[in-house]
């Protein structure tokens, strides 16, 4: 056994991860019974995919077969800019303002096992970056690299919430990662200011209310229902994360520069996203993770705001 945890840690945090976490690959019996509970509840809108591989979501090695442990990493997204505030623009999601963050991450992740296997040729692994059977917070949870918030992000203590994770499945064994406890305490900030109450108790949110999923996943129009409550956000929506103090407290820049916002993409100007045709938003879009609701979808939301 050539590869120990401070080996997987160097190299990971020489590539551009902040954060590593270990966790044996046990399964997620807790986890899945509240997602079950969950979807009975049709939290999960249109995301059918959640419903599926609910087995090799509990249990890893249906997915790697001698899986021993699950390696968790987190890359913190945060960048110094805020928004101009503007009627007339729609505000994009932090992690949106920058290049698509499953093309980085990839990239870092396929460095990173490359690396290992140089090591030692028999280490195997299967990574994920929020795609996939894998629950990643549940991981990232039990590997130590933070706690599940009451609007069910993660939540690191030194970086906070902005952090996209990454989860690699080894047939190696570690020394495993202690959790961290729950530090929201009494805190209902997040809850507070959802504008669609969205988070409709501490750690379950609704994502048939969600502006997140309405602007993204959702296929559909979006229910008049919540005409003037979308606090002009055209793509995602921050607004649990900009009010939670470990947010607050604790900001530290990205060190990936790609993260920054490109071309413009951290307000939009409504009457910009209106005039524009395909091959213009493609181009624009190129690499963005807006490109995946397509211009219909942008325009959708666009609409939605002048309403
Ligand atoms: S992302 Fe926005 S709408 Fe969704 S739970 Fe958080 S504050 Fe509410
Ligand atoms: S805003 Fe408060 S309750 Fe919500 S996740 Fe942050 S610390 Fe927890």
């Amino acid at each position: 056994m050539q590869i120990k945890n401070d080996i997987v840690i160097e190299k990971a945090k020489s590539i551009g991860f902040d954060l590593v976490g270990f966790a044996k690959a046990d399964k997620l019996v807790e986890e899945v019974n509240r997602l079950n509970e969950w979807l009975k509840l049709g939290y999960q809108g249109e995301m059918n995919y959640m419903e599926r591989n609910i087995d090799k979501r509990k249990d890893v090695s249906l997915i790697l077969e001698d899986a021993k442990s699950v390696i968790s990493l987190a890359t913190n997204y945060y960048t110094d800019h805020q928004y101009i505030e503007d009627e007339n623009s729609g505000k994009v999601s932090r992690y949106a303002w920058g290049k698509d963050y499953h093309l980085l991450i990839w990239e870092m992740l396929e460095e990173l096992e490359t690396e290992l296997k140089k090591i030692e040729p028999e280490f195997k692994s299967k990574s994920y970056v929020d795609t996939g059977p894998v629950m990643d917070k549940a991981w990232a949870v039990k590997a130590g690299l933070g706690w599940l918030g009451k609007h069910t992000n993660v939540i690191n203590k030194e970086i906070g919430s902005w952090i996209f994770i990454a989860n690699i499945i080894t047939n190696y064994e570690f020394n495993y990662s202690e959790t961290v406890p729950d530090y929201c305490g009494d805190c209902t900030a997040c809850i507070d200011a959802c504008p669609t109450d969205a988070i409709v108790k501490e750690y379950v949110v609704d994502s048939n209310k969600c502006i997140s999923y309405l602007t993204i996943e959702n296929k559909g129009e979006i229910d008049p229902q919540f005409n003037g409550k979308f606090e002009n956000w055209v793509f995602g929506c921050d607004i649990c994360q900009d009010v939670c103090p470990w947010n607050i407290k604790f900001l530290q820049p990205t060190m990936i520069d790609d993260f920054n916002p490109k071309d413009g993409n951290k307000e939009i100007s409504l009457s910009k996203i209106s005039n524009l045709n395909e091959k213009e938003f493609k181009e624009r879009f190129a690499e963005s993770p807006i490109l995946r609701i397509k211009l219909k979808g942008l325009k959708r939301n666009a609409e939605f705001l002048a309403k």
